[in-house]
């Protein structure tokens, strides 16, 4: 069970990301990162696969109709909250 803050804290990533908050906000969310194990390997693993998703979408190789796929499916993880 995650601790409030850190509920808090995953809530606000996709934001975070963005850089849609205050800075203030943005400082102590990064402080919690920072100092927290559960949320900081929760970032990584995500800042990973949302890299990957995104090389995927650049690679020439890639169909077309994947690479929309995958773009619309990054707008609507990044949209939901
Ligand atoms: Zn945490």
């Amino acid at each position: 069970m995650l601790s409030a803050e850190c509920q808090a804290c995953l809530e606000q990533l996709d934001a975070f990301r963005r850089g849609e908050m205050a800075a203030s906000d943005m400082a102590s969310l990064q402080a919690h990162i920072d100092s927290c194990r559960h949320c900081f390997s929760y970032k990584r693993n995500e800042d990973a696969m949302l890299q990957r998703l995104l090389d995927a979408t650049r690679n020439a190789h890639c169909p077309e109709d994947l690479r929309q796929a995958i773009s619309v499916m990054i707008a609507k993880a990044s949209n939901d909250n």
